[in-house]
């Protein structure tokens, strides 16, 4: 046992330094991307109308592509970008281009999509925040009401009356707040009733088996219902087959997202995308 309790410590640790050496590397690597610039990339979720399948948003996601290692996802680089700091230029970039893209969409007449951008918790809170939203707005002249930001109750950590504060800041700019990945982590109901938000973003991990597991069912159900006495627009991430389409239809979630009508996807090619989804050839 004592062997065995040894080996495994030296796995244990190999692990550690093999997963921390490569963190370093990544770290110096993004360091050269964010001078650079050209290796990070936005890609664009469609958010559809639970029923008619209609495209009703977009939600920006950072792609990562390093010149040796290919797409890195961003569950990988983010939370480093968040331990070094770097999630500050990191998502200042994020915001501008999401703003221009957006405004782009905008201006080809087609589309007028309101664009989700995901916050950190670290740039929310950070001094300046407010100030840099509002110059990406005015730089790429996108108006207020069609730039959402996403975050998650981690902004409540450090103080959850700044972060009311703030929202409250942002709504008075005509700038949406939306608590993404809601179910997970230490989410509470009362943040539902006491945060500034216009929506909430139900986690993928409820919706995956919301057809066979009865206890997730129920717990999405009263999201939604509770979410609607707050006058919160509710949106469930994940969406992959028609059975959750339908089981969350009849739940009465207003908006969807997931594989199902799209995956993300880059600007060039969401502009080609029809505006009811998914396209019938893929309507599996
Ligand atoms: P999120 O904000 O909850 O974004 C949704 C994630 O679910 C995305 O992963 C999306 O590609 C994925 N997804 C959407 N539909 C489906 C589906 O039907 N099935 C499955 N299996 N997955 C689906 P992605 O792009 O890898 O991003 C992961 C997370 O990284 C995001 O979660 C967000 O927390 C973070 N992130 C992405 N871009 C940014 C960014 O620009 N800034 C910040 N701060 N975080 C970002
Ligand atoms: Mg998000
Ligand atoms: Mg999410
Ligand atoms: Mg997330």
């Amino acid at each position: 046992a004592k062997q065995q309790g040894r080996n495994t410590w030296q796995w244990y640790q190999g692990n550690v330094q093999r997963i921390s050496r490569r963190n370093v590397l990544l770290r110096h690597d993004l360091q050269v991307a964010l001078q650079q610039g050209d290796q990070f990339e936005l890609h664009y979720q469609p958010v559809v109308e639970a029923g008619s399948g209609r495209m009703r948003g977009l939600e920006a996601l950072l792609r990562w592509h390093h010149p040796s290692r290919g797409m890195v996802p961003p569950g990988d680089f983010i939370p480093l970008a968040e331990q070094t700091g770097q999630i500050i230029p990191l998502g200042r970039w994020v915001l501008e281009r999401a703003c221009r893209d957006a405004a782009e969409l905008l201006a080809d007449g087609r589309r007028m999509l309101p664009v989700a951008v995901n916050i950190s918790s670290l740039q929310f809170r950070r001094d300046g925040f407010l100030e840099g939203v509002q110059q990406a707005l005015a730089e790429s002249g996108l108006p207020p009401e069609l730039l959402e930001l996403e975050v998650t109750e981690s902004v409540l950590l450090d103080g959850a009356d700044q972060a009311i504060t703030l929202i409250d800041r942002l709504k008075a700019l005509g700038i949406r707040v939306a608590l993404d990945d809601f179910g997970t982590g230490f989410s509470s109901l009362s943040y539902l009733r006491d945060l500034p938000i216009h929506k909430v973003k139900l986690d993928r991990a409820f919706i995956q088996d919301i057809t066979t597991n009865r206890s997730n069912a129920a717990i999405v159900e009263g999201i939604i219902t509770m979410s609607h006495h707050m006058d919160l627009v509710v949106v469930a991430e994940g969406i992959e087959t028609r059975e959750q389409q339908q089981d969350l239809v009849r739940r009465q979630c207003d908006l969807l997202q997931g594989y199902r009508f799209s995956r993300p996807v880059p600007l060039a090619r969401l502009k080609a995308l029809p505006d009811r989804l998914p396209e019938p050839a893929d309507d599996r």
